[in-house]
Formats: structure tokens, sequence, C-alpha cells
């Protein structure tokens, strides 16, 4: 297979990456050796923020990019992405209530969007709804988004397949070796039934976007020095029960000078986090580690009335975040900027390190305009301005198509219909073609799964396993039981004769 770009990396820089530059007319083929955001981008607190903590570091340029993104893609991605109020309550032992105010007051001057609320601080009355411990009687709220990661990624290898590009999840490169006009490439692909398929291409470029092995791939598997190193730095989520009967989320401040998360979290659930823990290795998969969940549990209790204990932690997950190092030696202070490391002694290779889901069109678009040095006909910058797949509702107008979908399919649970709003889009539109009734649906397999969504999965969105429907092409999995699972692994076997 003949290719201009080959992209290492199935989570969210690289197909961040292979959208762009298929977008700009570039024969772009992605390989992925596991699936689609199996890395760190299924492993993130899932906001699509400026990070109010990095102006603490003095990191205005990474905050404002952040912040311009939070934009685009909230018009971009209506579906995926959604406004959030957060509160921070204040600890006079801590931060001054004054510097809490000019945090926010910078903050939202970086924004400069009309369509997201300014900082306010919150009367007593307003606290007392808020079900925190009673010493807390001051608090400011301001606005962030929340996500979806892995939907989000799935959405943006769903973009870069409509430009051309070709994704290949499941599909580990294994060696390359490179020449003056391109590399040669080995990749090992898993076929659905197991076996092992051996693949070879030529590419005359390459961009590793392995996140956490991203520095392993270069070294490894391309044979280069990279100038910048990784620094891995893990951290650690917790899912509960709902602990607040409203759905404002927290921002809380911890003695060690981090912050916490608390978020409403899929209408059931709060989710916690997170943990910075550098690693000297890629613990695969990362585990969460008792301490860890003791740490979140702590923080969590000092603030709320409805008090949790590790007991009660009914999911948990870890990811690695892949940092350039520069040299800070306590976790929480490395940068979360991104570098963009250029090989080009010979056909060239971009390492791409640090970033986060926030800045990924951002990094993808300034990484794209470096190709165009060595493809001259590659096109111009054009996803500012591109809806990812389902995103493109009539005036912009989620809500009314909300409604009209509920009018015009009275036969169906208008909560499996909102349910595929949230996770498709105008793309739900597809999912529901041919059904009348809640029969057509299909066998149910739990929550609010329904055969016709699963051969969706299958047929359009890369998906083989359980895993990959019940916790990356969505979150079902916090619903189901382990007979419900069985049988979802049963019905997805046999797609492995067909
Ligand atoms: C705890 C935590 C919370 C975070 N919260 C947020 C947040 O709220 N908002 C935000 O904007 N960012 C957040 N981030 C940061 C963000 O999640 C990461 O920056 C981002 O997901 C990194 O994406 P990536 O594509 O670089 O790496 P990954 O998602 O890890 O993707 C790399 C991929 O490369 C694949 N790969 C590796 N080796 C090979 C090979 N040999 N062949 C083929 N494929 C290979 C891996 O399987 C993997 O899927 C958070 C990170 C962490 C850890």
């Amino acid at each position: 297979m003949e290719q201009d770009l080959l992209v290492i990396g199935g989570g969210i820089n690289g197909v961040g990456v292979a959208a762009d530059a298929a977008g700009r007319g570039l024969r772009v083929t992605l390989c992925e050796m596991s699936d689609l955001s199996s890395g760190t981008s299924s492993a993130s607190s899932r906001l699509i923020h400026g990070g109010l903590r990095y102006l603490e570091t003095y990191d205005f340029k990474l905050v404002r990019e952040s912040l311009v993104e939070r934009s685009i893609l909230t018009r971009l991605a209506p579906h995926l992405i959604h406004l959030q109020p957060f509160v921070m309550p204040h600890c006079p032992q801590l931060r001054p209530y004054w510097m809490l105010r000019l945090g926010l007051f910078i903050y939202d001057h970086l924004s400069y969007d009309p369509g997201i609320p300014s900082c306010r601080g919150l009367n007593s009355q307003e606290i007392a709804t808020l079900q925190l411990k009673s010493n807390y009687n001051k608090a400011l709220e301001y606005y962030d988004c929340t996500e979806d990661d892995s939907r989000l990624v799935l959405h943006v290898a769903l973009l870069a397949q409509q430009q051309g590009a070709t994704i290949m999840p499941r599909s580990k490169i294994v060696a390359a070796h490179r020449m003056q006009n391109g590399w040669h490439v080995t990749l090992e692909q898993t076929k659905a039934n197991g076996r092992l398929n051996t693949l070879h291409l030529h590419c005359k470029a390459i961009v590793n976007a392995a996140g956490p092995w991203a520095q392993k791939v270069a070294n490894e598997i391309l044979g280069i020095k990279t100038a910048h190193k990784i620094k891995l730095v893990k951290g650690s989520h917790l899912v509960v029960p709902r602990i607040f009967n409203h759905d404002k989320a927290f921002i809380l401040q911890h003695t060690d000078g981090r912050v916490i998360f608390l978020l409403p979290y899929l209408r059931d659930f709060t989710l916690i986090g997170t943990t910075d823990i550098l690693l000297n290795t890629i613990e695969n998969p990362p585990i969460v580690s008792d301490a860890e969940i003791q740490y979140l549990c702590d923080v969590t209790n000092k603030f709320v009335q409805n008090t949790i204990t590790p007991e009660q932690v009914l999911y948990k997950y870890a990811g690695i975040r892949p940092l350039f190092d520069d040299n800070h030696k306590d976790a929480s202070k490395i940068s979360r900027d991104y570098v963009i490391d250029t090989d080009d002694v010979a056909a060239p290779v971009f390492t791409i390190f640090g970033g986060k889901i926030t800045t990924y069109r951002h990094l993808a678009e300034v990484l794209c305009n470096k190709l165009t040095k060595y493809f001259p006909n590659c096109g111009a910058a054009w996803t500012k301005d591109a809806y990812l797949p389902g995103g493109d509702f009539q005036d912009n107008d989620i809500d009314s198509f909300r409604h009209n979908l509920i009018k015009d399919h009275e036969n169906l649970p208008p909560r499996v219909l909102m349910h595929y709003v949230n996770n498709y889009g105008t793309r739900a539109l597809d999912i529901i073609n041919d059904i009348q009734n809640k029969t057509d649906l299909g066998i149910h397999f739990g929550a609010m799964l329904y055969q016709c969504e699963v051969d969706y999965l299958v047929k359009n969105e890369w998906a083989h396993t359980v895993d990959d429907i019940l916790w990356r092409r969505g979150k079902m999995g916090l619903w189901f039981n382990a007979s419900q699972v069985q049988a979802l692994e049963q019905y997805l076997a046999s797609f492995k004769h067909k």
C-alpha cells in the first residue's frame, strides 16, 4: 500500500491529525494497536476546559488556546460537549477569596465567549442548597464543558474516514525501515476471528501519536532519538453513586496544592478525580491503587455532607498522561501543553508529546501546517468550521432536533431516543431509519442498549468486543450485570462467523 502519511495511534491526537491531513488531500492511514481510544483518551476527566489551575503556573498561552478550542468544539459537536456549572468553595486557610475571584476574572477574559456565562459569587441561600459541609460559606461559580472522551475520539475517526483516511484498529506497527524518500512499515493486524495478519505499507511521512508509548515507538520501532523526552503521569478516577441532588460540579482545593473535580456523571453517578502519580514505566493497564482511592475519598469527605467510603466505589479507572518532560519534579506542575518533535534528516517523523483532549484540533492543525513543507500540494487548514459527524443540527438547534425526534417516533421510548441524540447527534436518524416500533429495536441487552445500536456500532464504528461497546462507544457498562455482559458477548461472537 502506498500512502503519504502513516499516523501511529488511535487516541484523540492521532485521529485529529488523520482527519486534518486527509481533509487537506493527503493519502492517510492510521494504525491503532488495540481499539480506538483504548489508551489515555478513554481515561480522562472528560472535560473540555481551559484548565483554571494552569493560571497558577502562569501558563496563560495554554489556557487561552484551550478556551478558544472550547468555543470551537462546543459549536462543532453540540451533541457531545455540554456546558457545565462548576462551584469552587472558598477554603480560608488556602488561597484568599480575592485570588480566586481574580483567577476566574482572568479565566472569563481569556475566553471571550458570549455563549458562556461569567463567573459570580454565590449567596448564602445558594450555598445552602449545595449539600456542602456547613463550614463552607463562600463559593464562586464559573462554567466549563464536559464531554465523553472516547466518543469524541470515535467521531473524529469517523470524520477522518469521511475525508478518505483508512482507519485500522487492532493494527500494531512492529517494524519500520527508513529510506530517503519514505518509510517501509510492517503492521501486525488482529482479525475479528483472532488470526494475525501481516501488512506492509510504504509512506512518505509518519506521525507518531502513540501517547504514553510515543518515546518507545520512536526509539525502538522507528529507530530515532527525539529531542524531547516523555514524562508518564498516572491519574485515577472513581465512580460512586450520585452524591448530590443537584447538577453542579465542584472544583475542590486540597491542602497539597492540587484540585479535585466532583462531576455529575450519567444521571445516576458522581465522577471523582484525579491524582498525579509519576511512573517510571508504562503500566498496561494502569492500576488505581488503594492509596489513590483513599486520597480521593478523603478530599471529597472534607467538603461534602454525604460522605463516601472506598466500599461505595462502583467503578474506577486510571490513565497515563504522556507529558513532555519540562524538568518539573512535582507531577501536578508539569506543563499540559504539547510539543511536536520533528526529525527530518530523511523521510520525516513527527512525534507528539503532551497535549490535552481539549487542544487536539489545534495540535492537529499546527502539525498539518508543518506538512506543507514536505507535501507542496497539501491543502490549507479547514477543521475550524467542520462539524463532527452528527453535529450538523439545523440552525445549530439541538433542542428542536430532540423535540422533533420524540414527536416523530412516538412508538419508541423517549429515553432511548435521547440516548441516541446524545451519542450520535443527527446520526440517530441512521440508527432508527427502519424502526417503527419498540420491537423493531431488536434484542434488549440491558440499560438502553438494543440490537439495532449494537449492529450499527459493529457496522459503522469498528466495534468488535463487549468492552468496545460498553466502555468506549458508550459507558453503559456501569449498568450491566454479568449475565447481560455474557449475552452481549455471545451475540457479538455471531459476527465473527459472518
Ligand atoms: C487522569 C487524566 C485526566 C485527564 N483529563 C483531561 C481532561 O479533562 N481534559 C483534557 O482535555 N485532557 C485531559 N487529559 C489529557 C488527555 O486525556 C490526553 O492528553 C490525551 O488523551 C492523549 O491522547 P493521545 O492521542 O496523545 O494518547 P492516547 O489516547 O494514549 O493514544 C495513543 C494510542 O497509541 C496506540 N499505540 C501505542 N503503540 C502503538 C503501536 N506500536 N502501534 C499502533 N498503535 C499504538 C495506543 O494503543 C493508544 O491508543 C487527562 C489525562 C489523564 C491521564
